[in-house]
């Protein structure tokens, strides 16, 4: 039976798709052999059809196969099945003493999902959370179980793969000793107090850092520094601590946000900015996110507050990130340390879509790339030029989906 099924915001409907929740290894290897295309849903966070198989084809969730995390101690590493999410996986590890290196924003993701889109929390020598991946197993076409890790040379694919190479069905994640965070907030940059010099500085103040605005006014109404205990905290000069607890969106309950004030605590309850423990939001939102050379960031910044006044009437927040340079083929990181604008807009795309074109306008000199989950407006063909790499990763998914069995349209567009 035909199930209607939406992503996490509602703006996506997956009409015509059958969702199929396969409860073992072989019903899904079968489902994969069954001759119609496939995708996976993860935890349905992304604002774009990349997850839609499109009319007659099979929407495949892992969320019935048996909950895989398998640490191994000596080794610092974890095994961690296709369907789970950030948070079981880091209470997990948390109990073994040990820590991933970063998370993104909300921990409700899948793991899979995550890295299949590039998905990246901040930090100057933070990679996209795909660099943590050691080795991937996954389902191919042909219903095979292939398991691809870092010494082979497809493996520059197989992680930010948008989902088009097979189905991934177990993760092998590099752990470190766990370590604790404390949050420090800020409030108002001001945008004239950055040159190319102090970004950089305000931006490796510590372990992970974002700066959010409304784009109301030129600079920043939030600074937040997730500062690791172990590693030191220098002097933030630029802007005065806040004196209440925040929520990046103004007006929105800092309750759902994790604790401030310098308290410190275990890193997967700190560098997430929302706690496990609560849904973020209602959904009620889109977002938009590109990322471009961290050199450029200033220049960047500039161009964006020249459209502000656009910008400003559907925006909820704007978050300004470091992620480190990756070496996944398709991870809008790749081979560049990047800064990424990210936009929490709000949940009308009629209104929105236009500020979206007038925003890739104006980054358009530093040659943007967006993430792979969120909406945007340039058309996937555009983006080719941007991915030094893109016909090898075409070439690998010929080889191991001849039949296109995973080539939805948004992949299609794009591998074409
Ligand atoms: C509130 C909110 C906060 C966010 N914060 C951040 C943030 O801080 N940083 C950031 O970079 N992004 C962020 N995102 C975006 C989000 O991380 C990405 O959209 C991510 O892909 C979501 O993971 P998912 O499991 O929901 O993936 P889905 O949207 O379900 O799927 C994404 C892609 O992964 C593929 N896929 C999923 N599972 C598998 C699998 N097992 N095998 C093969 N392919 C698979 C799908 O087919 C699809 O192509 C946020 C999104 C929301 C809604």
């Amino acid at each position: 039976m035909t199930e209607s099924v939406t992503n996490w915001a509602g703006n996506i409907t997956y009409a015509g798709a059958e969702l199929r929740r396969p409860r073992t290894l072989e019903e899904l290897r079968a489902l994969v052999r069954g001759g119609g295309r496939v995708r996976v849903l993860g935890s349905g966070h992304s604002f774009n059809r990349i997850a839609d198989p499109g009319e007659g084809g099979l929407l495949l969730s892992l969320d019935a196969m048996p909950p895989r995390i398998g640490v191994d101690t000596a080794a610092r590493t974890v095994a961690v099945g296709g369907g789970v999410r950030y948070a079981e996986l880091a209470r997990a590890v948390h109990a073994h003493g040990l820590a991933l290196g970063n998370m993104a924003s909300l921990p409700h993701i899948s793991v899979a999902g995550s890295v299949a889109t590039g998905t990246h929390g901040s930090g100057m020598t933070n990679g996209p959370l795909a660099s943590a991946v050691r080795e991937v197993e996954l389902v191919t076409a042909a219903g095979d179980l292939e398991r691809i890790g870092r010494a082979d040379d497809r493996f520059g694919a197989v992680v930010t793969s948008l989902g088009a190479l097979g189905v991934v069905t177990a993760l092998t994640l590099d752990l470190e000793p766990a370590y604790e965070v404390e949050q420090h907030v800020f409030t108002e940059l001001p945008l004239d107090v950055l040159d190319p010099q102090t970004f950089e500085q305000v931006m490796a103040s510590a372990y992970s850092v974002s700066l959010f605005t409304d784009w109301r006014a030129p600079g920043f109404r939030q600074v937040w520094l997730k500062r690791r205990t172990d590693r030191p905290l220098p002097p933030f000069p630029w802007a005065e601590p806040a004196t209440g607890k925040m929520h990046p969106v103004p007006g929105m309950p800092a309750v759902n946000c994790t604790e401030q004030f310098g308290v410190p605590g275990p890193w997967h309850e700190r560098l997430p900015h929302f706690r496990a423990e609560f849904t973020p939001s209602s959904g009620a939102e889109l977002q938009s996110e590109y990322l471009m050379p961290r050199g450029s960031a200033v220049e960047a910044l500039h161009a964006l507050d020249a459209v502000r006044e656009a910008v400003a009437p559907v925006l909820q927040t704007c978050e300004i990130r470091t992620v480190a340079a990756d070496g996944q083929w398709l991870s809008p990181a790749h081979g560049r340390d990047s800064v990424a604008f990210h936009f929490t807009w709000i949940a009308d795309a009629g209104a929105v879509l236009p500020v979206v074109r007038r925003v890739e306008e104006a980054l358009a000199p530093f040659s943007p790339r967006p993430h792979w989950g969120k909406v945007f407006t340039t058309p996937v063909a555009g983006l080719r030029g941007r991915y030094p790499r893109l016909r090898d990763f075409a070439r690998l998914a010929g080889a191991l989906d001849p039949a296109e069995v995973f080539r939805n349209a948004f992949v299609r567009e794009l591998l074409r």
